[in-house]
């Protein structure tokens, strides 16, 4: 039996709500507890906050906004907004146990990507933020016109588990960068990290009320009460397509604008004259990092038919050295899975895989070895045709399925055969059909030769179901500000 030195490493901490500046125990002192997904241990409590709770953040949120935050000077604002990210990196081993013991990830992925990741999205955005200008039009003698920017208000956050702090601090540094104030919700399997996020902004010398958090659920809880609450001007959400469905009939009594990065089921197109030794080392990352719980993995592998019998036997070789295991060991490369009820589902899609007809290479079941904890084995499956639920359902897991392919047109229209459209890889080394492949596929992100490159200026965000508008450099402040413009007769 593999005993997990998970919880000497550091211990939780008890998770309250953050109002104008304090922690608070939510107003009805209802808690729930926060389980550590590789241990079944609990790791602390979480204020578990409702509509009364979101009021006073709400509140506390509108008042900042017409505060010192709004008159506070572009450098000094982005100054603050530099130190928030300065000072995640000098607490980077704090936030990366927690964020570890939180999502069941290993510690070493936690320091490599998540929290370096989420100081960067403070740095960018300071950054950024000093270079923005506006549009000015003079028309002939008669009038000249400018735009000014203005925050849209009050932002309500709603987020996920699978990269809890990245993906908070992604909404959060624009948010501020373009002077919004904000009320957050963290996923509730995941609620540690954003609690130091709250006092860390303190420390850094944002205003009382700029950013509030409050704990709790989706369905009648904090999250629908956010969604519903007549003086949240925005909301920005990541996370299933079918919860963006509900927050968006919430939100229609009062209109509110929204920004969506929702599910995927992204392809990866491998073609046989690709490199297949590069291939299969970044497809064992696209399959399988942070236990394929991340928006942008690549769960259909479409390889053409030259290239299939080798790319397999590479593929399964890889998967088969990976090691499923304790977040805290430093040979680690696949942790355990967030919670109870999804590590369930994905076990659930293993077994659904079979009854569709298809083949399990490695993996296929729960990781051996573990008296406690939701491990499962990263899994190859093959021999499913596109209808199988497996190529077509996002699973949200460390399950792939391979799909051989003989024609260019062929396998564009398989990957065009879902109503996900977040990302996909082309492998290729010709020129010409990579233009033409990247141009027809549907989907807001084309990464070819490579996967999870980013570059923070550029679009990020999904076509179809996979989202509504995008985020990065520009397109963040179209988001987070409104412009007005002003006509002056000359
Ligand atoms: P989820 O939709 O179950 O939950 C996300 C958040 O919404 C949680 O905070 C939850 O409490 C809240 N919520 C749930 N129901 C609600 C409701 N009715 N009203 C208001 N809030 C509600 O998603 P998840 O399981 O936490 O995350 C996994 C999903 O997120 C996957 O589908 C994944 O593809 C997606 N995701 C997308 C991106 C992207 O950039 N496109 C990034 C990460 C994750």
């Amino acid at each position: 039996m593999s005993s997990l030195s998970t919880e000497k490493k550091t211990t939780g901490i008890d998770c309250k709500n953050y109002i104008n500046g304090q922690y608070k125990d939510a107003v009805s002192s209802k808690i729930f507890e926060n389980i550590n997904p590789a241990t079944e241990e609990v790791l602390g409590t979480v204020a578990e906050g409702s509509k009364e709770d979101v009021d006073l953040a709400v509140k506390a949120a509108r008042r900042a906004l017409n505060g010192r935050w709004k008159t506070m000077p572009l450098a000094e604002r982005s100054k603050i907004i530099r130190r928030i990210g300065d000072i995640i990196l000098e607490r980077q081993e704090e936030l990366a146990n927690l964020e570890a013991l939180d999502t069941g990830k290993p510690v070493s992925l936690a320091n490599k990507i998540d929290i370096p990741r989420a100081a960067y999205n403070f740095h960018f955005f300071a950054d950024y933020m000093t270079t923005l200008g506006t549009e000015a039009y003079q028309q002939d003698d008669q009038a000249l016109h400018y735009a000014l920017r203005k925050p849209v208000g009050v932002i309500g956050m709603i987020n996920p588990w699978n990269l809890p702090l990245l993906l908070l601090t992604w909404k959060l540094a624009p948010c501020l960068a373009a002077g919004n104030t904000a009320v957050m919700k963290p996923a509730e399997w995941t609620p540690m990290t954003a609690t130091v996020l709250a006092e860390i902004c303190t420390e850094a010398g944002v205003p009382d009320g700029v950013v509030n958090l409050v704990h709790g659920f989706g369905p009648g809880s904090a999250g629908e009460a956010i969604s519903q609450h007549e003086d949240v001007d925005a909301i920005t959400f990541t996370g299933e397509t079918s919860t963006g469905t509900a927050i968006m009939k919430s939100a229609a009594d009062t209109l509110k604008k929204l920004s969506y990065e929702l599910g995927g089921k992204n392809p990866n197109i491998i073609f046989a004259d690709s490199n297949l030794d590069e291939v299969v080392e970044t497809t064992i990352k696209s399959s399988f990092i942070n236990q394929g719980e991340v928006c942008l993995c690549g769960s259909r592998i479409y390889v053409e038919r030259p290239a299939y019998d080798e790319f397999l036997e590479k593929f399964v070789a890889k998967t088969k050295e990976l090691k499923v295991g304790d977040p805290f060991a430093d040979d680690t490369n696949v942790g355990a899975m967030v919670s109870k009820a999804h590590y369930e589902k994905v076990l659930s899609y293993m077994a659904i895989a079979k009854e569709d007809g298809g083949t399990i290479l490695t993996g296929g079941k729960k990781a051996e070895g573990f008296a406690k904890g939701f491990f499962l084995e990263p899994t190859i499956v093959v021999g499913l045709d596109r209808q199988a639920r497996c190529v077509r359902e996002e699973i949200f897991g460390p399950i792939v399925t391979v799909i051989p392919f003989d024609l260019e047109d062929e396998v564009v229209a398989q990957v065009n055969d879902t109503h996900y459209g977040l990302s996909a890889s082309i492998w290729t080394n010709d020129l010409r059909r990579t233009h033409r492949v990247a141009d027809a596929i549907e989907a807001g992100i084309i990464w070819v030769n490579t996967w999870f490159l980013r570059d923070l200026r550029t679009p990020f965000g999904g076509m179809k179901q996979s989202g509504i508008g995008r985020e990065g450099g520009l397109h963040s402040f179209e988001f987070y500000s409104e412009l007005k413009n002003v006509t002056i007769k000359l």
